[in-house]
């Protein structure tokens, strides 16, 4: 059974377990209890994770193509009572329902607070083996093969690993056209994730094709990406890169972001960098 909490008024974003119910972390479930009602985008999901914290609690349906008057009830709600918002599993907002709830209430002046907890992104990143010091989030790649090959271009030269949700009936096409769109890559299929059957796989896009064709995959997919190679650079460009990085930067800083971003040395642009200085 777990301790309610007093809480002021105001919308509490509270992450859930995203498989495992012990990761719910013990402030998430005594928000729960102590809230007035729980927004939530499956009143049945959400109930069993309640059921399972021994939690009695309001539910309201909500997700971001609620109505209009769902949003301001639950707003209206939030102005005087504790609200909570969670999503069926991981953190709310991320390719998650209430990005528009907290607009709504940060407009109107109402307290928002965030429970923080299990998001799969976050999982995946550190179990990939991909550098995860720059890393950029992505949603879900678009269904649609043309779209799904815009945005993998779009996304070609930025200078960070590449995190997207994915689904298994759509992992084989996504493969396909990373394979073919950012040839070269390191890729993981990080799946199931704190679950029974939890695995993540490294390897070329093609060497996970063929995997995956031999054992179709099930469950819950993230898709990580590794950035790309270092770029062929001139020494004049390098040297342009390092004096720009030094009109903000101190020179090992300047020398540390033109080494992540040329694969050039670091240690010669920091002693480079001590010269211009
Ligand atoms: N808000 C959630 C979060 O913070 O992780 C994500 C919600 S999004 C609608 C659902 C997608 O997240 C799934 O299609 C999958 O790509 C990923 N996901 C969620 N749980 C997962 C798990 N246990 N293992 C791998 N991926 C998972």
């Amino acid at each position: 059974m777990v301790e309610a909490m007093a809480l002021d008024p105001g919308l509490y974003i509270v992450a859930t377990p995203i498989g495992n119910l012990g990761d719910i972390t013990a402030r998430a479930a005594a928000v729960l209890g102590g809230v007035a009602a729980v927004a939530c985008e499956d009143t049945r999901v959400t109930g069993k994770l309640l059921h399972h914290l021994g939690i009695k609690q309001k539910l309201i349906r909500y997700d971001d193509h609620a109505s209009e008057a769902t949003r301001d009830h639950i707003l209206g709600l939030a102005a005087t009572s504790p609200i909570a918002l969670v999503s069926d599993a991981g953190t709310p907002l991320i390719s998650d329902p209430g990005y528009q709830l907290v607009v709504g209430a940060r407009e109107l002046g109402i307290a928002v607070t965030s429970i923080p907890g299990p998001s799969a992104a976050i999982v995946a990143l550190t179990l990939a083996g991909l550098p995860s010091d720059r890393f950029l989030f992505a949603g879900f790649l678009p269904s649609k093969d043309k779209a799904r090959r815009e945005v993998l271009d779009e996304l070609a030269n930025v200078r960070a690993t590449l995190v997207f949700y994915e689904t298994a009936p759509r992992l084989a096409a996504s493969l396909g056209a990373i394979g073919e769109v950012l040839p070269g890559r390191a890729v993981a299929v990080a799946r199931e994730l704190t679950k029974k059957f939890e695995e993540c796989r490294s390897g070329t896009p093609e060497e996970l094709i063929a995997h995956y064709a031999a054992h179709p995959p099930k469950g819950e997919i993230v898709l990580v990406i590794g950035p790309p190679g270092p770029v062929a650079i001139n020494p004049a460009d390098a040297e342009a890169l390092l004096v720009a990085a030094l009109q903000n930067l101190k020179p090992s800083q300047a020398a540390a972001e033109v080494a992540r971003a040329t694969g050039l040395d670091r240690k010669a642009l920091y002693a480079r960098a001590l010269e211009l200085k």
